[in-house]
This record gives structure tokens, C-alpha cells and sequence, in this order.
């Protein structure tokens, strides 16, 4: 029997956001139909899809009926409860497995997970109580970082921790919440690896991405083109022996802090794709979404060679502070392509879109993309001439 679910069928994707849409966008360009489920309605994703299921994740029989619906479930943020992804699993496969989301949606068994395979990572302790802190900044020293063990992101659920006496209020930022410390890393810069595994154990990779955050949050990343480099090699082959030691089928990021001299630490994982991939979508053959696509429905992975240099620019919705951003402005840009995921709410911090620049080097395509977000926000003034490519 062929295990692939080819063109034609559903796909059903847990989740609803900006992720899911790209992602629908990729299925439904090669014939596929996608369902997506969510406790929300006129969603990213459910814009796109063929049909948006409104249901809380916690509502089993309704994750049933929606799993009914198609021949494999995937998602697009790891934040889905275990009992969702264990009542889809009764009925079609879904991919990535959710065990590896149980994993990799709590700090504490994500990093144990990565120290326990031999994976570098900064140093770090439990803490389930005030007391556990105080013994864990003994043991780490300062500055250290607070993180929740759960529903941590882009900085929310952290509180960086300088003198000893900050423990209680750091304790107090994070609520009391079951939480994990963990060593400032002093590190040079920012970088991630995603790859994509096949149902049959191949691995792909994008390269190594360097990213800029700001603000918790990431800024812009670039595609560095290296691939040669020792250091860009061994993170590349780190990033796929993370999606060994999961058994992982489908796309991994693998977010990386590079010390000053050169070492690599694994920060975080997601097991799908990830902010910093945005890029591929325009520059590469395949994109990171297509690679999700062809991996959960079993077929071969596409080939993930770069077609020009590429950087990518987050349009969060400080962006909209002064009014509608100008859109006429960033499109006479030849080679900026303008994504935007259908938010009608344009809040601060939220993702609403983003620009990727393609150009000879990741420097001009860096510079372009920053400049061509900047004049979105320009005083409405265009540029005086279109910027050939
Ligand atoms: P995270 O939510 O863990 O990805 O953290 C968000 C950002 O906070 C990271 O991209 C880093 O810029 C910073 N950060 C997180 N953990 C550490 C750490 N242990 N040391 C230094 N900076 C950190």
C-alpha cells in the first residue's frame, strides 16, 4: 500500500494563524483541500482554507468530527492541548507526532530533552517555587532568565533576572507559574536552522537564517548564504540530528544563540514552520510550508536550493500606529514581496504581515527590505523614483 496521501485529499490543521495560511496557501496550490480548527472565526487560515471549523481545542468530539474530515492532521502552533492531538490521533495519523509536541511545548522537557541527547544548551534548573529560584540563581549565578514553563513566547513569561535580590519580583512577573532559569547567554548573534524530515527519514535544510529581534520579538532575517562555513555546517547537522533524536516527520526550527566564540547553543525548538522561513516562500524552490505539505502527506521532499539572496522584515501592527501603513510606497519595490495575513486588527506586537527583499547578495536584500519597510510608515511620501531590481 502507497502511505502517501496525495493531491486531492484534506489536510486538517490545528491552528489558525498566519502559519496555517501560508501553509494552506502551499497545499492548495498542489490540488490538496485543508480544514482548519480553532476556537476562532475569519481566521489567518481560515480565510484561505476550503473549511474553518470554530471549536474550543478542548471540545474532543468536536476535534473527532474535524479529524473525520480529512486524511491527516497537522499544526500550526505548538500550543495545542495533548488530549486534542491524542483524540485526532484515534483517527488519522497526525504529523508531527504529539509527543513531540508535548515535548516542545513546555520549556523545562524541551531543554532536559535537548541536555539528555548531548545538544549544547545554557545552563538551567527547575523552579516550581520562590525557594527554588533563590537555590537556582546560586547555582546559575547572574544574570539569569525566568522563563514560564508554558505559553513563553516573544518574551512574554520572562523576566531577566541581574542581582539575587530581584528573585521575588522576577517570581512575581511569571505569576508563580512552573518555570525553568536559565543562564544569560552573552551571545553574539541570533540564528536559526529549519529542516524538514520525510516520512521515510530524509532531511532537508534552508541554511543557516541569522535573525534580529527586537523587543523580544523577531525583527528581520536573513538568508547568510553560507554553507560552507564550519559554523553554518554544524548547526545545519545539528538541526537535523534534533529531528533524528524526535523521530520528527515534518519541519523543525531550530533556534540557535552563536557565542562570541563561535559555539552554538540550542534556545528553543518549534516543531513546525517558523517566522524566520518566511523567506523561502519567495527564494527558494520549495518553501518551508511546501516542505511541511510534502513531508505530513508522505512524499518525497522538494529541493530547497535558494533562486537569489534573500532577507525578510516582520510588519507588526505598531507599524498601523499612524494609520494605514502605505502600501503604494513598498510596491514600487520590484523585488520586495508584500505578505499580510488578513489580521483586521492591527494591535501592537502582533504579527500582521511581512516583507521579503530578493537581491544578488543577503546584504542588498537586507538593505532593501528595511528600506522598503521604512517608507511604509514614511510620512506617506513616495520614493521619488521606482528602485530598479
Ligand atoms: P525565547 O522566547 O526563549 O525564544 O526568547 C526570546 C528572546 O529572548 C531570544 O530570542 C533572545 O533574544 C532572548 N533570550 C532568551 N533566552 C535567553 C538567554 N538564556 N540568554 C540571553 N538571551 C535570551
Amino acid at each position: 500500500m502507497n502511505p502517501a496521501v496525495l493531491p486531492g485529499a484534506a489536510i486538517g490543521v490545528l491552528g489558525s494563524g498566519q502559519l496555517g495560511r501560508m501553509f494552506a496557501i502551499a497545499a492548495r496550490r498542489m490540488g490538496y483541500r485543508v480544514h482548519t480548527l480553532s476556537p476562532d472565526y475569519d481566521t489567518p487560515t481560515g480565510q484561505v482554507a476550503d473549511e474553518e471549523v470554530t471549536a474550543p481545542y478542548e471540545d474532543l468530539d468536536a476535534v473527532r468530527a474535524f479529524a473525520r474530515g480529512v486524511d491527516v492532521v497537522t499544526f500550526e502552533f505548538e500550543n495545542v492541548p495533548a488530549a486534542a492531538v491524542a483524540a485526532a490521533s484515534e483517527i488519522v495519523p497526525v504529523r508531527p507526532a504529539g509527543a513531540i509536541l508535548e515535548t516542545t511545548q513546555h520549556r523545562l522537557r524541551e531543554k532536559t530533552f535537548l541536555a539528555k541527547a548531548g545538544f549544547p544548551v545554557t545552563t538551567f534548573r527547575e523552579v516550581r517555587s520562590l525557594s527554588d529560584l533563590e537555590k537556582a540563581i546560586r547555582a546559575i549565578g547572574c544574570p539569569a532568565v525566568l522563563k514560564a514553563s508554558t505559553l513563553s513566547y516573544d518574551g512574554k513569561g520572562q523576566s531577566r533576572i541581574d542581582e539575587p535580590s530581584e528573585a521575588p519580583r522576577a517570581w512575581q512577573a511569571i505569576a508563580g507559574r512552573e518555570a525553568i532559569l536559565e543562564g544569560f547567554v552573552r551571545f553574539e548573534r541570533e540564528a536559526s536552522v529549519i529542516v524538514a524530515r520525510s516520512l521515510d527519514g530524509r532531511i532537508a535544510d534552508f541554511g543557516l537564517l541569522e535573525n534580529t529581534h527586537a523587543n523580544h520579538i523577531l525583527d528581520y532575517s536573513v538568508a547568510s548564504g553560507e554553507t560552507s562555513r564550519p559554523l553554518a555546517r554544524d548547526a545545519v547537522r545539528m538541526a537535523g540530528a534534533v529531528a533524528e533524536a524526535l523521530d520528527l516527520v515534518g519541519v523543525l526550527c531550530v533556534e540557535l544563540f552563536v557565542t562570541a566564540d563561535g559555539k552554538l547553543l540550542v534556545n528553543e525548538l518549534a516543531p513546525r514552520p517558523h517566522n524566520s522561513g518566511h523567506l523561502t516562500v519567495d527564494a527558494c524552490v520549495t518553501s518551508q510550508f511546501e516542505q511541511q505539505l510534502r513531508a505530513v502527506c508522505g512524499l518525497p521532499l522538494g529541493s530547497t536550493r535558494y533562486l537569489r539572496a534573500a532577507a525578510m522584515a516582520n510588519l507588526l501592527g505598531d507599524v498601523w500606529s499612524e494609520g494605514e501603513p502605505d502600501w503604494l510606497s513598498a510596491a514600487r519595490y520590484p523585488d520586495v514581496k508584500i505578505h499580510l495575513y488578513g489580521k483586521s486588527e492591527p494591535r501592537p506586537r502582533r504579527k500582521m504581515g511581512h516583507l521579503t527583499a530578493l537581491d544578488e547578495s543577503p546584504g542588498n536584500a537586507l538593505a532593501r527590505v528595511l528600506e522598503a519597510r521604512s517608507v511604509l510608515t514614511r510620512g506617506r511620501a513616495a520614493p521619488a523614483k521606482a528602485v530598479a531590481g
